[in-house]
């Protein structure tokens, strides 16, 4: 599967080590624990997290009496299915409903936004992209590509604009047209918190006067290439915006996949998508089990 192939790298470098690992003890004590919390580490889970998964692994070699060090693989696999479940769904249910897309540049921010569509525009769903994002023209030009390439109209206002403004205009012309989905693209600036604040604090007074009852989701793309960091980014972005989820872009670029878990033990937030690879396909709707299931085969 796409998943599959995608966590290659990830899989290669923790999952055989694991095996090693495993393989070399012959029963299971405190130092396979300690050597298993090392390898979660060395795969981006975080310090934390690592302990919360040994903590877990523990406990169910307790109750079910495990001494079989091989069997701890299948525990880990239900540990981690458990832990990084959450509410995976996008909900854009109401006409229209507004996707509201965050997060520094080169993440992959567009692409996702084009990938997004173009699942929407496969359900028959009559997508509009707004070009929020007026800081860059670049950026306004690479969501006019996607907006043809999927199929999705396009709010755009010149470089400089307000930001708001064309958010405003997006959702007016949903109305009009009949719309499904807003998906609105946002500057991507953290080294000015401030602004980056006020900006998105007049979108989101925008929309909730404007689509009061609308499905609203707020998505974070994050790329996994940076480990830890994106990890770090998250948390800068939680104290400015209400997220409702993550995107986690570039999963087959890396062996950093343990990021997941981080991400979703430490910021408790759901993740909605992952991106294992450039082509449209290739943003998979995030399953924790499939997920867990591919780390761990
Ligand atoms: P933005 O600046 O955040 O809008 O980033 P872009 O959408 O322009 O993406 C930056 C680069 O990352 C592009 O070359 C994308 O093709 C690439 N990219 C995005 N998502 C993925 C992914 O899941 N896997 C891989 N390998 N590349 C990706």
């Amino acid at each position: 599967s796409k998943i599959k192939e995608g966590l290659k790298k990830t899989r290669e470098s923790f999952s055989a080590s694991l095996d090693n690992m495993l393989g070399s003890y012959t029963e299971i004590d405190e130092s396979l624990f300690e050597q298993l919390e090392e390898l979660l580490v060395m795969a981006d889970t975080g310090v934390p997290t690592a302990e919360r998964i040994c903590e877990e692994v523990k406990k169910r070699v307790k109750a079910q009496r495990v001494t079989d060090p091989t069997q701890i693989f299948e525990m880990l696999r239900e540990t981690v299915a458990e832990m990084i479940a959450g509410d995976e769904e996008l909900h854009v249910r109401t006409k229209p409903s507004i996707i509201l897309v965050i997060g520094v540049n080169g993440v992959g921010k567009t692409t996702t936004i084009g990938k997004i569509a173009s699942r929407l525009r496969q359900e028959k769903k009559k997508v509009l992209l707004a070009a929020a994002d007026t800081f860059r023209a670049a950026a306004i030009e690479q969501l006019e590509v996607w907006a043809e390439r999927s199929g999705s109209e396009i709010v755009k206002h010149p470089e400089g604009s307000d930001p708001a403004s064309v958010v405003y205009d997006a959702i007016a012309a949903a109305k009009s047209r009949g719309t499904d989905v807003v998906i609105c693209d946002t500057a991507g600036r953290l080294h000015n918190k401030k602004n980056l604040m006020d900006e998105l604090a007049k979108i989101n007074r925008i929309i909730d006067r404007e689509l009061p009852d609308a499905d609203k989701e707020v998505l974070l793309v994050l790329d996994a290439t940076t480990g830890q960091n994106a990890v770090n980014q998250a948390r800068e972005f939680q104290n400015v915006a209400n997220l409702t989820g993550i995107v986690l872009t570039k999963l087959d670029g890396t062996a950093r996949g343990g990021v997941v878990l981080a991400i979703r033990e430490e910021l408790k937030l759901p993740v909605k998508f992952i991106g294992v690879g450039e082509q449209v396909d290739d943003l998979q709707p995030f399953d924790a089990k499939a997920f867990s299931e591919a780390l761990f085969t």
